[in-house]
């Protein structure tokens, strides 16, 4: 087996912007993403997937929503799983074929279903901050919180939508079987869209809950449970910069956990986009990893032999 590479994929990877999100839009794009994904297991990396699923849930619930006269509507956690299945039957549906396309025999996809659990205790549960579903009008909006006690704010003028708490990822429960499934050489594909939120109780009984985790913190969580040696952030721009979409923009190369630090307390990578990735890199090279890397999926090769994106060392 060569080098262990946690792979967690952007949203890109499965929808393009201005796409509708049809079943062979979504397919096709995977198609392509698995693409890349067969070039380094043919180059002898040994690959586990994550991904996120934004856009994805977000269908799910204005489908609940709107169904919901009809049969009854589902919570976000069961959202959350729906949407990690389809996903994963995508890209195993996409890799079986890829490698039997490119003639890699002996390695079988599978998706787990994975639950996250998460602090009840965190704070994240006090403030919720991540926006989910479709944008309503603010009388949907206003009933929903005093009907649900739900948390939805105005979002920029484009509309009111539904916030919900992004806890800190403390482990995946699935663990032992996912290592298990890496061990005997299957391409797991796992924790899709940062894995389905649990909290656990006194006695040990696990419950869903109703909010994100993110999926680059997610799946950091992951890599370190796989013991990986590489973690590798696949998202829509080649490299992490600095001064982001200013005249001063400079794309960062290879960069030392101390540097990274120093520049995210500056304030150059965004909350909700390069700011976990950032964080999840950091989280992984300081826990022990070889290598974390932020490139694009186009890169993601080159990438992985050092010579694209950004590269984070000790
Ligand atoms: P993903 O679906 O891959 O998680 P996100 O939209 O969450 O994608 O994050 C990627 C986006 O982060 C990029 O498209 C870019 O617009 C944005 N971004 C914010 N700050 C930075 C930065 N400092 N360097 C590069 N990209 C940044
Ligand atoms: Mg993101």
């Amino acid at each position: 087996m060569g080098e262990r590479v946690v792979v967690a994929l952007g949203g890109n990877a499965i929808l393009q912007p201005g796409q509708r999100g049809t079943s062979s839009e979504q397919m096709a794009n995977v198609h392509k993403t698995v693409s890349q994904i067969v070039r380094m297991i043919e180059a002898g990396y040994d690959v586990a997937l994550t991904h996120g699923n934004g856009p994805q849930v977000g269908a799910l619930l204005i489908q609940n929503e709107l169904g919901s006269s009809h049969v009854p509507a589902m919570p976000m956690d069961y959202c959350g799983a729906e949407s990690q299945g389809f996903i994963g039957y995508m890209f195993s549906q996409c890799l079986s074929n890829a490698m039997a396309e490119h003639g890699v025999s002996g390695r079988n996809p599978v998706c787990v279903v994975t639950r996250v659990e998460v602090d009840p205790e965190d704070i994240a549960f006090k403030k919720p901050t991540k926006p989910v579903g479709p944008f309503y009008t603010e009388e949907v909006a206003r009933n929903k919180m005093d009907e649900k006690g739900e948390t939805w704010i105005e979002d920029a003028g484009r509309g009111w939508r539904r916030v919900v708490p992004s806890p800190d990822p403390k482990g995946i429960v699935e663990r032992d079987v996912i290592r298990h499934l890496v061990k005997d050489g299957f391409i797991v594909v796992a924790s899709g869209g940062g894995g389905i939120p649990v909290i656990r109780d006194k006695k040990g009984n696990y419950a869903g809950v109703e909010a994100v985790i993110d999926k680059d913190l997610a799946g950091e969580k992951l890599a370190q449970e796989l013991d990986a040696d590489i973690f590798v952030i696949l998202t829509d721009v080649p490299n992490v910069a600095i001064n982001y979409n200013s005249p001063h923009q400079k794309w960062l190369e290879k960069v030392s956990v101390q540097e990274l630090e120093d520049l995210k307390a500056l304030g150059h990578f965004k909350a909700g986009s390069m700011g976990p990735k950032v964080e999840a890199a950091l989280r992984f090279v300081k826990n022990g990893g070889q290598r974390a890397i932020i490139s694009s999926l186009d890169h993601a090769l080159e990438a992985l032999s050092g010579n694209a994106g950004t590269q984070i060392t000790r």
